[in-house]
């Protein structure tokens, strides 16, 4: 376990930001950087079969100390940063002993990481934080993660009374850009199930996202002159706006929580002629995520029977919830769940308020819900991870290891 926290400030030192305009694999050269030294890393402490792809996918072996067959899981995380915070010249600071008071990140800047704000800060007074010097993101998110599987491995390995099944790790690039597992290799990682750690706090475990699409809807208007246009103008813009006013108002993200759906708009333009704007949808509920998607198509009719055919909806789909892949499998919660009570952690269940890596891996045939990873705060220079969540993490996969080798 003394390894966890070099090796974690070690993989942070090195920027691995994803681009999401460039069309390449990895999206950015500098990640190839941190790919190869996590595979070197991988055989330093022994694993088998480690292999790296031409897209900067990293897979390795733990082969079983069991002499019977038991099913074969995988730990996944991600070794990107995201392009929404500069990741360079990452220099951590490490607080020993927190004594629950404001942090100064950076005193030039008057960056402060305060409970006050951020109240998670106040349960973790004692421990050791590792937080950003106020000017970088720390990249907990998912290098945390790499770190925390990497140790889980070793200690494995060094500790072969603690019996397991085969197990298998994925590193994957350019999980910020969304394309994380786009050329991820289900058959090659030949899992029965895998957990992305890729989740906040100490605890987490997640296996229901959104359902997601996105729509665009285009209004054709008709422009005459304005002094002589009674019962001959249609304005688009005017026409858009009675759409905006027909979708339920209160159901929009500033208002919503826990399992509750939204319509986001994020964009609009228009003039007389063409109007147009982009929303997106997300909801747990396969029915209400329909019944979503319908509302937008009824309104258009409406409007297109009041002003003749000057709407048009066009809606793709984007991921799903993958609650439906792992309800069938429900033992790989329930292993991750006695796997977090049996180390002394209150497991946290909560749906994902987005999508994970783990939601498409389940839809391209293996099931993988996601554990925390320990962080907070990510994607900005607030973000810090208790040194405890940490190894907690690395237990916590220890014990799914083990319970699974016991449980078949
Ligand atoms: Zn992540």
């Amino acid at each position: 376990m003394e390894n966890l926290l070099p090796r974690f400030l070690e993989y942070v030192s090195i920027d691995t930001q994803s681009d999401p305009n460039s069309k390449t694999t990895p999206s950015t050269e500098k990640q190839w950087k941190l790919a190869k030294k996590l595979v070197l890393e991988l055989s330093k402490i022994g694993l088998e079969k480690v292999s790296i792809d031409e897209n900067g996918y990293i897979m390795a072996t733990l082969p079983s100390n069991l002499n019977k067959e038991v099913p074969t899981i995988g730990f996944i995380a991600h070794y990107d940063t995201t392009p929404d915070y500069t990741g360079a010249n990452v220099k951590p600071q490490i607080i020993e002993n927190y004594d629950g008071g404001d942090i100064v990140l950076d005193k030039a800047s008057n960056t402060v990481l305060s409970p006050d704000y951020f109240e998670d800060l106040k349960q973790y007074e004692g421990q050791t934080l590792i937080t950003t010097n106020g000017k970088t993101l720390l990249g907990a998110d998912d290098k945390a993660g790499v770190a925390e599987i990497i140790t889980a491995m070793e200690f494995l390995i060094q500790n072969p009374e603690i019996k397991h099944g085969k197990i298998r790790v994925g590193f994957t690039p350019d999980e910020e850009i969304g394309r994380g597992v786009h050329k991820f290799d289900v058959k090659k990682f030949g899992a029965d199930w895998a957990y992305t750690v890729d989740g906040s706090q100490i605890g987490e475990l997640e296996y229901e996202n959104f359902n997601a699409a996105g729509a665009k809807v285009i209004i054709k208007g008709k422009s005459v002159h304005p002094g002589y246009a009674k019962n001959k103008m249609i304005n688009a813009i005017g026409v858009a706006n009675e759409f905006l006013s027909l979708m339920p108002p209160r159901e929009v993200p500033e208002m919503t929580e826990g399992n509750e759906g939204f319509f986001h708009i994020h964009g609009i333009k228009g003039d007389i002629e063409n109007a147009e704007f982009e929303l997106i949808i997300r909801d747990h509920d396969e029915e209400q995520f329909q019944a979503r998607k319908g509302l937008l198509r009824a309104i258009s009719e409406k409007l297109n029977n009041k002003y003749g055919a000057i709407i048009s909806v066009e809606i793709n789909d984007q991921y799903r919830n993958m609650k439906e892949k792992i309800e069938p499998v429900f033992h790989i919660i329930e292993i991750a769940e006695v796997a977090m009570l049996k180390i002394g952690i209150e497991p946290i269940i909560k749906p994902i308020r987005g999508g994970t890596d783990g939601s498409q891996l389940s839809f391209m045939g293996l099931p993988c819900p996601n554990i925390f990873a320990g962080g907070h705060n990510f994607h900005g220079k607030y973000e810090y991870v208790p040194l405890e969540s940490m190894q907690k993490a690395v237990e916590t996969i220890v014990k799914i290891c083990e319970l699974t080798g016991e449980k078949f």
